[in-house]
């Protein structure tokens, strides 16, 4: 399998490090509604799961619940989050953490994301972070100001590695207004001191505070997997700021890289702009359905696009990905009962280039192209079983395409035996015998219709 890593900014070739793939994503800051573009992350997220257990691996996944330390910018300004939210609906932070956490939850699952093997809250892995931090302030990495403890970044020459970012362009293009103290306005927050109003805090060795957004990836990564794990995603924001910072604490405290493939999913637009709530774009996936698009269209929506490439949200696009997921569950359909052969060969080609393009830094819309080209064969059962075994990738629940009732088959078994006797027959061009087969039938008070590619059969009207 090849994946696109952001750090070399090439496809590799992917191999982990001991038999189980560690991997780590950047779960959500649960103030509010998760919408369709966090929602487009975790798919992304989900699928890269899915890839790596198709291509016979086993998987531990880890993805945090950032329930306090998420200031309104990335970059240490504006209230957190969480108080923010908490001081608006009136509700303590623990409580509003706790509802959007379980609506979080209730996405992923109307979506198919099956749900990482572990998905630790912040607020429960605060000594973890302490440890993590004082071990920087051991180390050197760290210093104390006014309003917290820092990262030097000073001290860190290959900060911005990642991102590629030019540290001393950074410099000369700060905000005036940036925090004065600060050694370089790049050096982020690792732990802030708490003004008494503020709900959330704890005690540390710098008195009472709450840790920084970037330490807590850092402390749960390495607590759940590790130094060194494999994979570590998120979106393409993350990149500039929360994940050159993860590295830069993770190494200067290990010394060990902690993640050694980079994935990012790219945005989602709406309208080809920025989703936001001035402009009332920011849908979340009860609003879809409210509207008559159920969260597996938005699903198929999704996967109808490479996570690396900008994918822009319109209701006529979700109109089509309706349209198209509704006749691809029609046409699977189909397939159920199916009794057309598909010589192996064919069958095989097929999964040689469903696997091919999943495998290609998953190739998703090329995936769907190779289902699509195999549901157009005679109506058989081969592709029926195919198509569910590649739906361990898609997650669309292709077992629940049903046929309409008008063309199931309703008959006995020994009604059906007949009938497919008389199919052969007739394939045989053995027309007599199919013609007293077929009146054997209809004794027993049924009627067969012939179709191209087999038959059905159900009782007299
Ligand atoms: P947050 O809850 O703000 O920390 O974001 C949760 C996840 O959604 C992060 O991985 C972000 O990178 C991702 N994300 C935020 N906005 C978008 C968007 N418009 N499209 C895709 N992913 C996004
Ligand atoms: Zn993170």
């Amino acid at each position: 399998m090849k994946v696109y890593n952001t750090m070399t900014r090439e496809k590799e070739e992917f191999t982990p490090l001991e038999g189980t793939v560690r991997m780590y994503s950047c779960g959500p800051t649960v103030y509010n509604f998760a919408h369709i573009g966090n929602l487009r992350t975790y798919v992304f997220m989900d699928l890269l799961r899915r890839v790596l257990r198709y291509d016979g691996y086993k998987v531990k996944g880890v993805m945090n619940i950032t329930d306090v330390g998420h200031l309104l910018s990335d970059a240490d300004e504006g209230e957190d989050k969480m108080e923010k939210a908490s001081r608006e609906q009136k509700k303590s932070p623990y409580e509003i953490a706790d509802f959007y956490t379980r609506v979080f939850f209730e996405d992923l699952e109307k979506l198919n994301i099956s749900r990482p093997e572990v998905t630790p809250k912040a607020t429960a892995h605060i000594p973890e972070m302490i440890a993590f931090v004082q071990g920087l302030m051991d180390k050197g990495f760290a210093y104390e100001i006014e309003d917290g403890i820092y990262f030097d970044i000073g001290k860190f020459p290959d900060y911005g590695r990642l991102s590629r970012a030019d540290l001393e362009e950074q410099r000369a293009g700060a905000r005036v207004d940036v925090n004065s103290q600060k050694r370089h306005p790049a050096d982020f927050a690792l732990w802030k001191k708490a003004p008494k109003e503020h709900i959330m805090q704890w005690e540390s060795p710098w008195g009472m505070g709450y840790p920084g957004w970037h330490i807590e990836c850092s402390a749960m990564s390495r607590k759940y997997l590790g130094d060194t794990f494999d994979i570590h995603t998120g979106g393409v924001d993350h990149i500039p700021i929360h994940h050159e910072n993860e590295i830069a604490q993770s190494e200067a405290l290990t010394g060990k890289e902690p993640a050694r493939y980079w994935m990012h999913g790219e945005f989602m637009l709406v309208d080809n702009g920025k989703m936001s709530k001035k402009l009332g774009n920011t849908y979340t996936l009860s609003q879809l359905e409210e509207k008559g698009y159920p969260p597996l269209v938005f699903r198929y929506f999704c996967l109808n696009a490479h996570y690396r490439k900008k994918l822009n949200f319109t209701f006529e696009g979700m109109d089509a990905a309706k349209t198209s997921y509704e006749r691809l569950l029609a046409a699977l359909a189909a397939h159920r009962e199916g009794r057309e052969v598909i010589p192996e060969q064919k069958m095989e080609e097929y999964r040689r280039q469903f696997r091919e393009a999943v495998d290609d830094d998953l190739n998703l819309p090329l995936a769907l192209g190779v289902l699509w080209t195999m549901v157009k064969e005679p109506r058989s059962g081969q592709i029926w079983k195919q198509a569910l075994d590649f739906d361990r990738v898609f997650g669309l629940s292709l077992d629940r395409a049903e046929l309409p009732q008008s063309e199931k088959e309703e008959a006995p078994p020994e009604i059906l035996a007949l009938c497919e006797r008389r199919w052969q027959a007739k394939k045989q061009k053995n027309f007599a015998l199919a013609d007293s087969l077929r009146a054997e039938v209809e004794a027993a008070g049924y009627e067969i219709a012939d179709r191209a590619d087999g038959f059905s059969v159900r009782p007299k009207a």
